[in-house]
């Protein structure tokens, strides 16, 4: 007798870099890009990169092709052509009237002080209003409350249930769609396996498990990566001014963010794309401090 086979065929590798282009590529950044390149390389992978342009007011004129020309110099290969989010707001608006229709998201006009007297975390009163606004931010009505997940590198990850549960923002009231909402529906768009990134982004990870469970979309596989910072508690970041890396001269960068992560050095074989084949080689997950955060020097 003929057997149903149960089997599911292994999904395909697909990792991505998702930079936003609010500035030049500093050294927190060549590790995320590093990390989830020889991640998805060393699996035989895809690498995809996502410029992240959905928030204007924090963009700078021309640092996405800088980024672009920056991880060029420094040897990296991308599948694809790049894809801007700021092309997918059609796609973000369908999904969210979509939600709104369904009862899965609502109207809020609350202001931050509002929220503070709630101690900080959203309530929903707006959800339950007799007659609902129409205007304002949008929420996500969070019946899922993903309040863990399993990191790849990191172990079990667990937030508070109160940060787990809150209707969170996925359209902002100044007319911006969310990270969330975004970050969601192109990693669903883009086929994303694995999502490799800095550990800001942990209870990030929460949000987004609960909305992919409302979605009902498959979510992707999470390795978080230690950030580097300066001080306890202050990644380098844009924000706070973080140099650009070096574009004539990767080498040193390029060994420093290989240490960082736990990695062997590479020897200069007067290609970046050589020095980028042995990190491959060389790339070891186990050998990665789990770490959420080491200090460096400046
Ligand atoms: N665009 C985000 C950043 O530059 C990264 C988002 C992500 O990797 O999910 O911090």
């Amino acid at each position: 007798m003929a057997t149903l086979s149960t089997a599911i065929s292994p999904r395909p590798y697909v990792g991505r870099f998702a930079p936003s282009p609010s500035g030049a590529l500093h050294f927190g950044s060549l590790i995320a890009a590093l990390g989830s390149y020889l991640r998805a390389r060393s699996l035989g992978g895809k690498w995809l990169i996502r410029m992240e342009d959905i928030d204007p007011p924090r963009e700078v004129k021309g640092a996405a092709d800088d980024i672009l020309r920056t991880l060029e110099a420094y040897g990296f290969e991308w599948d694809g052509t790049p894809l801007y989010q700021s092309t997918r707001t059609a796609a973000y608006q369908a999904k969210l009237d979509e939600l709104l229709v369904e009862d899965k998201a609502y109207f809020c006009q609350c202001s931050r002080k509002q929220i503070q007297a709630m101690g900080g975390i959203y309530d929903g009163r707006c959800h339950h209003l007799a007659t609902q606004h129409t205007t304002g931010a949008v929420r996500l009505v969070n019946r899922a409350h993903i309040a863990q997940f399993t990191d790849n590198l990191m172990g079990q990850i667990q937030v508070e249930h109160a940060f787990a549960a809150e209707d969170f923002i996925i359209k902002r009231s100044d007319g911006l769609y969310a990270y969330q909402l975004a970050v969601v529906l192109d990693d669903a768009y883009q086929g994303i396996s694995e999502v490799v990134r800095g550990c800001d982004l942990l209870e990030a990870s929460c949000r987004q498990l609960s909305l992919y469970q409302t979605l009902g979309f498959i979510p992707p596989e999470w390795l978080h990566l230690p950030l580097a910072s300066l001080t306890p508690g202050f990644k380098l970041s844009k924000q706070n001014h973080a140099q650009a890396i070096d574009k004539r001269n990767p080498q040193p960068s390029l060994n420093a963010a290989l240490a960082f992560l736990g990695q062997e050095s590479v020897e200069n074989q007067g290609s970046v794309s050589k020095m980028l084949e042995q990190a491959t080689a060389q790339f070891t997950l186990a050998a990665i401090p789990k770490q959420t955060e080491i200090l460096i020097d400046p």
